[in-house]
């Protein structure tokens, strides 16, 4: 039987309209500051939807555009302003850097007010998921992949969740929200021993390697949710992700696209978290 597939883009628009209906209801502007150092093209697009989303749910944003030059001290001036200005309510440092700057990305991002910090990547704000308080701001991907999840099912006490990936800005993040919801967790990673193995015991799989249609459909357990976070550019320009998609969902229960799955829901969990910093 064929898999049911997850629609983000639609789980995104009804959530957008929620937050609309916040914005209005907390009768004040609410402020976004996204700060874009050098020309990345991939961060411009980016950044531009994060703009038309705000727009769209009546949230402010306010760009800063730093030249690829701008120097360390440069950007932890303009972080320190939008920490004291009082109508910006969400920063968002746009990763990665400029090469020049890589050494000094994490100091920069731990410069951002907690209470500011929507990309929830302070430690302040990584403190409080891993506690389990729930008055933190959660990263955005990991957040939108767990409403992705419960969208196809609502109770997943005592499933097996399996994470590819291990990074701050998902996998940790990720497996603590799967912890919360009493799942029973296993990361996974480079150095994981026979991962087909490991990914064929998971309930609930979750991929965020970078690695094109790395998860064929003998890893996955039948009936297993999928979530595909990868993204990837093949050399046809297409955008792919890291299951192999028309494979593997013939096998899953329910299985999320590429594009049009994670991605959406990434940016209508940015407005979330900046609609519930307005709220500090
Ligand atoms: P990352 O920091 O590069 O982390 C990749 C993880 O994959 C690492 O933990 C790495 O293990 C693991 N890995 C690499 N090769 C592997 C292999 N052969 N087998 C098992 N694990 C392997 O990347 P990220 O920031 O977490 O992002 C992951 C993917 O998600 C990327 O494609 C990115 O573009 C995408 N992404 C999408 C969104 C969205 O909105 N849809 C948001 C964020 C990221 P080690 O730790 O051992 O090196």
């Amino acid at each position: 039987m064929s898999a049911h597939i997850i629609d983000g883009k639609a789980i995104a628009a009804h959530l957008r309209e929620e937050i609309k209906a916040q914005v209005t209801n907390l009768g004040k502007p609410v402020g976004l500051a996204v700060i874009l150092v050098g020309d990345d093209p991939a961060s411009h697009v980016y950044v531009g939807n994060k703009i038309k989303a705000c727009a769209h749910v009546g949230i402010q944003s306010f760009e800063h555009k730093m030249s690829d030059e701008a120097t360390e001290e440069e950007i932890r001036h303009v972080i320190k302003n939008l920490n004291e200005n009082p109508d910006i309510h969400g920063i968002l440092l746009q990763l990665p850097l400029p090469q020049h700057l890589s050494a000094v990305q994490e100091s920069l991002v731990q410069s951002i007010a907690p209470a500011k910090d929507v990309d929830g990547l302070t430690m302040t704000n990584a403190g409080k998921l891993f506690l389990g308080m729930n008055d933190g701001l959660i990263p955005c991907t990991p957040q939108g992949s767990l409403r992705l999840i419960k969208s196809a099912e609502e109770n997943l006490s005592g499933k097996h969740a399996v994470v590819i990936g291990r990074s701050n800005l998902f996998g940790k993040p990720m497996a603590q929200l799967l912890l919360q919801e009493n799942c029973t967790v296993t990361i996974a990673h480079s150095r994981t021993k026979d991962l087909a193995s490991v990914c064929k015991t998971a309930d609930i799989l979750v991929a965020a390697v970078g690695r094109p249609k790395m998860v064929q459909a003998d890893w996955v357990k039948d009936g297993a949710i999928v979530i595909d976070v990868g993204i990837n550019r093949l050399d046809t320009g297409k955008l792919c992700g890291d299951v192999d998609f028309d494979a593997v969902k013939d096998i899953a229960s329910a299985i999320t696209p590429v594009p049009g799955g994670v991605g959406p829901m990434t940016i209508a969990c940015l407005l979330a978290n900046t609609v519930k910093a307005a709220t500090f």
